[in-house]
């Protein structure tokens, strides 16, 4: 549960929607989402967190493709 258990605000610069899911921030970085979180774990409200995915998944579909011309 962690961070979210306590209620954390979304860490998207902007954005104030109650975090829904809480991530390794490395993982958020790269992705194309602006955090303004200083910590190892970030918060992200139900938008994002659909952002996030969208994101994660382009890149393993850019990452297939790659592949695939081998
Ligand atoms: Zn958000």
């Amino acid at each position: 549960m962690g961070i979210i258990a306590k209620g954390a605000k979304c860490n998207v610069n902007g954005c104030s929607n109650n975090g829904v899911r809480s991530l390794t921030t490395s993982k958020v970085e790269g992705t194309g989402l602006s955090i303004s979180s200083t910590s190892k774990k970030t918060a992200l409200c139900k938008e994002h967190y659909k952002e996030w995915k969208k994101a994660t998944k382009q890149d393993r579909e850019v990452e297939r493709a790659r592949f695939d011309r081998f």
